[in-house]
């Protein structure tokens, strides 16, 4: 038995995280669950969202699957989602984008996988607030060795990119695609304009790329990127980005195939990894056993593979490409009136999900 940490979150989070495990344990995966919580409901009972249980328990096992949580907007904590992210040092964010027959959209035959980097980029948090003293030393620090000068009414906020997080995220795409039998990474940056960020981070992608002569490479400026996957999407395999358009580029694409409900990700460390749903924690739809759990169960998905237990993972993945492509045992979201009657509930469709796995 492998040891995985269960977080079961809070909103819609319990229901999916229950459908997931189960459909997981029908793989005969031979994972032993340690549950536990974060989100507002802990918080109400424990006085904190974020236990020290359950943090203990992603450093001991390594490895989590995780429902989402709610950030509740201005009630004084920040998202727990970046804090695991920060303090566990989970510096890549995996998303793959891939058609399933029966899943509405306007695509077919994308299989794309997005390589986000999750530490630096302006998502750094490095921000100084106009008017402050703090952002005006810097203001005039600035327009003393600059050519280009600030006005004092900005705000700023700092884009850092370093050779150890380039490689570090580019040698993760790398060694994923060959990993998983992939034949191309394609490395995004704005290199013609941010010369000392982007230009760092496309001259470390060409460095690293060197080293993986079996894989092809090649890089795209980003507004150009966005119109190839537009126009073009079956042309990108792995795709390796910067955080900002990571961030962006990951929406693009699960738009591409039919959204977030079938979005699944991973946040993925040296010793840890995080596995979770794209979507959030949709509170409206708490404890009504009505949404759709399959972005967390292709979580599991990637969590089987990422364990080396391609067999089950392959083996659960078809039983979910199966139950959606016949679109009778599925949630409200995959009907096409979103008021069929048909429709069943989130557990329902973990059952139909199941049927197939032993089959
Ligand atoms: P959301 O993804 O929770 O919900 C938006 C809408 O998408 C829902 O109202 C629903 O119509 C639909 N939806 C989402 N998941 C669905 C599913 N599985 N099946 C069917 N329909 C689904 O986004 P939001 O409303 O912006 O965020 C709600 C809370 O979740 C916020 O507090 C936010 O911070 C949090 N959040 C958490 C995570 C995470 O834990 N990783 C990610 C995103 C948002």
């Amino acid at each position: 038995m492998t040891d995985v940490t269960l977080i079961t979150g809070d909103g819609i989070g319990p229901e999916i995280a229950e459908a997931a495990r189960r459909c997981i344990d029908a793989t005969g995966a031979g994972i032993k669950w340690e549950l536990v919580e974060a989100g507002v409901d802990v918080m109400e009972r424990l006085g904190t969202p974020l236990p020290d249980a359950t943090v203990e328990s992603i450093k001991k096992t390594g490895i989590a699957l995780k429902a989402p949580i709610t950030t509740p907007v201005g009630k004084g904590y920040r998202s727990i989602n970046v804090h695991l992210r920060q303090t566990l040092d989970l510096y890549t964010c995996l998303r793959p984008s891939k058609s399933y027959k029966g899943v509405r959209s306007r695509y077919s035959g994308i299989d794309l996988v997005v390589v986000r980097e999750n530490t630096e980029d302006l998502y750094a948090g490095i921000e100084f607030q106009k008017g402050k003293d703090d952002t005006a030393e810097i203001i005039s620090w600035i327009n003393k060795h600059s050519k280009r000068q600030i006005g004092d009414d900005a705000g700023i906020s700092i884009k850092p990119i370093s050779v150890k997080a380039t490689e570090r995220i580019v040698t993760y795409a790398f060694d994923y695609a060959r990993k998983m039998g992939r034949k191309k990474v394609t490395s995004v940056h704005k290199a013609n304009i941010m010369k000392f960020s982007d230009g760092l981070w496309l001259d470390v992608s060409r460095e690293v790329a060197k080293q993986y002569p079996d894989i092809e490479f090649e890089d795209r400026i980003v507004d150009n990127m966005c119109m190839q996957l537009i126009q073009k999407p079956e042309l990108y395999d792995v795709i390796v980005l910067p955080n900002l358009y990571g961030d962006i580029i990951s929406d693009l694409c699960a738009g591409l195939v039919g959204g977030l409900g079938v979005a699944p990700g991973a946040n993925i460390g040296e010793k840890m990894a995080i596995f979770e749903a794209t979507h959030g924690s949709a509170p409206k739809y708490k404890g009504q056993n009505k949404v759709n759990p399959t972005a967390l169960i292709l979580s599991g998905v990637m969590m089987l593979r990422h364990m080396g237990k391609m067999a089950e993972a392959e083996k659960l993945e078809a039983a979910v490409a199966s139950v959606i492509a016949e679109g009778k045992n599925v949630t409200y979201d995959m009907k096409a009136d979103r008021d069929d009657p048909t429709a069943v509930g989130t557990s329902q469709m973990a059952d139909a999900i199941i049927e197939k796995v032993k089959n």
